[in-house]
């Protein structure tokens, strides 16, 4: 007999926090490593925001909440969601989760039969196709093109579709690309989803990280056709340095919203209590503690973008989102895990291989580290790159 389901053993963990632990055992042994393998801010969370929390517990809110989560935190996100993104939802549409991840499943979960098709434009971020394949549903992917920015065209999409297609999913600002898609380019992909009704699963969990003129846009906010279509997924990680919180959320026509708060009432109940209330003080808080941060990642970027532009054999897409360079490795003839480890053992610089994200022919570096990390690490990557 096999003990574990045919579809889960045939998962893979995730690479990404498996790199950064590799990385951290290493340092923990006392070796020198400079790690760009970080998916999250290295900020800590703001003040108010703890302080909030610890006054929630001392103020004993330490029992179970509805299970999509207290009213007075989704009351807070509708708000935010119209006022920043230009999109309805009332407060019965919103599920909180644990982590913007976990929203990503319910979301998958509560769309895909067994069998349906979902889009995932690649390089994508690593766990969509094993959440898409844990429901038994099939993942679909599109190769994007560098030259396109990484982003999906309408032609990609259109020939990507089958009868069989239920959802694309769209990550804009996008892990690992930085890709962030403008609002011409949604609104084409959103005429087609619509034509062929086709359910959107909408990231955007980077949409405070956004740099120079791009603005970010909400797919769902392009029209009421596109609305009754997109589920809106956001969270607070990434935005407020929150990531071990583990809040996110769904933002959803009625219909899918009541599936979502269903399959949570009977899986995790409620996300905790007392980060509710963190984050009903980070949305109702101070938002410039969200610009500094998001000023902070576009110095480094500029900076690294500088130091990978002057490293001879390099091709780089200029990141316009999220805190990621995707640097192409096809010249070095080099598959990303081998590249990634021989980086690794040889200038201790810690990187996610491509693989991870569905492009075995490049190398993940974050720039959630600070400017003397990312200077020392550009050095020995550059002395890598120029040995091989
Ligand atoms: N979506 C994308 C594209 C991400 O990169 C991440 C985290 O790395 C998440 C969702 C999940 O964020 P969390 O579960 O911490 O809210």
């Amino acid at each position: 007999m096999d003990l574990i389901a045919k579809h889960i053993a045939e998962l893979s963990p995730s690479l990404t926090l498996s790199i950064t632990s590799q990385a951290k055992e290493l340092k923990k042994q006392g070796v020198d490593v400079l790690s760009f393998g970080a998916g999250e801010p290295d900020f800590n969370t703001p003040k108010h925001i703890t302080e909030a929390a610890i006054k929630a517990l001392q103020d004993g809110h330490t029992r179970y909440t509805e299970s999509a989560g207290l009213l007075e935190l989704r009351e807070a996100l509708s708000a935010k969601l119209s006022m920043d993104n230009g999109i309805s939802y009332e407060p019965s549409q919103i599920s909180v989760n644990c982590g913007a991840k976990h929203s990503c499943y319910n979301a998958i979960l509560a769309v895909c039969n067994p069998g349906d098709e979902v889009i995932i434009p690649a390089p994508y971020w690593t766990s969509y196709p094993e959440m898409v394949r844990m429901v038994g549903a099939v993942p679909v992917f599109v190769e994007t093109k560098a030259e396109n920015g990484w982003k999906l065209t309408p032609e990609e999409f259109e020939e990507a579709m089958s009868p069989m297609t239920k959802m694309i999913i769209l990550n804009t600002p996008g892990n690992p690309t930085g890709s962030v898609y403008s609002k011409d380019e949604l609104e084409k992909l959103a005429e087609i989803a619509v034509g062929e009704d086709i359910v959107i699963l909408s990231d955007e969990i980077y949409e405070k990280l956004v740099y120079n003129d791009n603005e970010h846009v909400s797919i769902a906010s392009l029209g009421k056709e596109v609305y009754d279509l997109t589920i809106t997924i956001n969270g607070f990680s990434k935005a407020y340095a929150m990531t071990g919180w583990r809040l996110g959320y769904t933002a959803a026509p009625k219909e899918i919203a009541k599936a979502i708060d269903t399959i949570q009432s009977h899986t995790t109940s409620n996300p905790t209590t007392f980060a509710q209330y963190g984050g009903i003080a980070a949305l109702n808080g101070d938002q410039n503690i969200v610009s500094d941060m998001r000023d902070e990642f576009n110095v480094r970027r500029e900076f690294m973008l500088d130091r990978l532009r002057n490293i001879k054999k390099l091709r780089v897409v200029e990141p316009q989102g999220a805190f990621y360079f995707l640097v192409d490795i096809e010249q070095f003839g080099i598959k990303s895990v081998n590249f990634a480890e021989k980086l690794l053992s040889k200038q201790k610089v810690a990187a996610v291989p491509g693989i991870a994200f569905g492009s075995d022919y490049t190398i993940r570096f974050s720039y959630a580290t600070s400017l003397d990390v990312i200077n020392a690490g550009m050095d020995r990557f550059e002395e890598f790159c120029n040995q091989h």
